[in-house]
């Protein structure tokens, strides 16, 4: 330290608190910086003095919390850098691409289920003013996205079907439509909680609903529901156990058995299988409840989610009979649900796939599902041999048992591949982490027994070039980090 700048430290440090506020920049100040006319031009006049006053409020902590105030000069170079700093991080946040290297493929908090292109194109193209109710033959009203509703009615086998928010949205309309102030009888063993703490025995009941419990946790009968039958029945509910599974000495009738119990055909047996499944998929060992095999085996009504194996946008589906689907299209409850013009065609594209029986080809998520370990594996070592990261980072092919469903499909795995990054430096992991995962687009691994883990399965070939770039990147930035520390 020269000896000027020693002595502007110390009258720094005898600046009081009135000097030291004093010394802050106002809003005018800020706002007449020349670097931020861009941001001012972007944003808006209104959210750039917003931004402002937050870097002068934070300004003012500072001035208050250190042992030496700041020059006036140095505060407004603070304040401007601030404002942008609150830009770029605000911008950040913004819902942009992830690419999924966790393996996990129907991820909740990358939105599950990744669409089609054709998926995209018909949503991106129902964005505008579209038929969405409107007949374009005879010029007339029509129901709602009813192309749709036919499609998913045709694909599943069912009289008719329609289209809510979510499954929980599903269960909440059915349940108030048929069973408000009656009693919904239930087993035991599937009083689930779904992700996000919500219970759905509590969303049940908010339908208006009174659960009629049967069986145990471990073993429910036929005769358990036949039992429970009476005056005040609404309706017989079925929910797979999505997110759990339970081994052992366990029984429950099959939906089919539910129907059988139902002779009189006065009550609905609904049937909630969540995940949508379509299609045999027992070769890949998975054994979902299949929509198809319950419409016939004579639910009801069948719930399930849009967004899950069903690979479309989010929505909950309800197929049927008619005479039920109709009591829930005219319940009140309905027109608060009701889903956007851009989720129905993407919907009918999903739909229009599904019947083609394209989905291993069309559907990035059964492309993705469908792939062999070996695949995987070939795409890590492609991705490896075109890396050149310094020394300070090693990276290795580890196999992987890689779960379809983040709070979905329990206990159930695909065999894959991953990069395994280990840093020289254990603190570079963290920041090699940090720089992917805020990068543009971002890159989602795991993070486990110190090592980066990014596996490729949930990797789509057209992101491939993408990760490669950001990868250099990351490797470059740790490496400078590193160098400036
Ligand atoms: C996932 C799931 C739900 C909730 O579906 P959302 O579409 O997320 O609302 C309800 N029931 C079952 C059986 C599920 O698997």
């Amino acid at each position: 330290m020269s000896d000027s700048q020693a002595k502007d430290a110390g009258s720094k440090q005898s600046m009081s608190v009135q000097e030291r506020l004093r010394s802050l920049p106002s809003v005018t100040q800020i706002l007449a910086a020349s670097q931020l006319t861009g941001v001012g031009e972007e944003v808006g006049h209104d959210e750039l003095r917003r931004l402002t006053q937050l870097s002068i409020a934070a300004a003012r902590a500072g001035q208050l919390g250190a042992t030496d105030g700041s020059e006036s000069v140095e505060l407004l170079d603070q304040c401007v850098s601030r404002v942008k700093q609150l830009f770029v991080a605000e911008r950040r946040q913004s819902l942009g691409h992830v690419i999924n290297a966790t393996g996990v493929l129907l991820h909740t908090n990358l939105g599950r289920a990744p669409l089609a292109d054709k998926a995209r194109e018909r949503m991106s193209r129902a964005s505008g003013y579209c038929n969405v109710e409107l007949d374009l033959q005879d010029g007339k009203r029509s129901p709602r996205g009813e192309r749709t509703t036919q499609l998913l009615a045709r694909l599943t086998g069912a009289e008719a079907a329609l289209v809510v928010n979510n499954c929980a949205a599903a269960t909440m309309l059915t349940l108030a439509a048929l069973s408000r102030d009656r009693e919904t009888i239930i087993s035991r063993s599937q009083l689930v909680e779904i992700g996000g703490g919500f219970r759905l025995p509590e969303v049940f009941e908010a339908s208006g609903a009174m659960l009629r419990e049967v069986g145990t946790t471990n073993r429910t009968y036929a005769r358990d529901y036949a039992r429970a039958l009476g005056e005040e029945t609404g309706a017989i509910l079925k929910v797979h156990r999505s997110n759990f599974s339970l081994d052992g000495f366990v029984a429950e009738p099959a939906i089919g058995e539910l129907v059988e119990l139902n002779a009189s055909n006065d009550i609905a047996v609904v049937d909630d299988v969540g995940s949508g499944c379509l299609h045999d998929l027992s070769s890949l060992g998975l054994n979902e409840p299949n929509v198809i095999e319950s419409v016939k085996a004579g639910a009801d009504l069948v719930l399930f989610s849009g967004d899950k194996l069903f690979g479309g946008p989010q929505a909950g589906i309800v197929v049927g009979k008619q005479r039920w689907i109709s009591q829930l299209s005219q319940h009140p409850m309905m027109r608060a649900m009701r889903v956007d013009k851009c989720t129905l065609a993407g919907l009918e594209a999903t739909c229009e796939i599904h019947l083609a029986k394209r989905h291993p080809t069309e559907m990035p998520l059964y492309e993705m599902m469908v792939r062999t370990a070996e695949d995987v594996r070939m795409r890590c070592e492609t991705l490896v041999a075109r890396l050149s990261p310094s020394s300070a980072f090693d990276i290795r092919i580890v196999s992987q048992q890689s779960p379809i469903g983040g709070g979905t499909l329990p206990g159930f795995t695909l065999p894959s591949f991953a990069l395994q990054i280990a840093t020289r430096h254990p603190k570079d992991l963290s920041k090699l982490a940090d720089l992917l995962r805020t990068g543009e687009p971002a890159v989602l691994g795991r993070v486990s027994d110190g090592h980066l883990l990014l596996d490729l399965r949930s990797v789509l070939d057209a992101e491939f070039e993408g990760l490669e770039d950001c990868l250099a990147e990351a490797f470059a930035g740790v490496s400078l980090l590193g160098e400036a520390l």
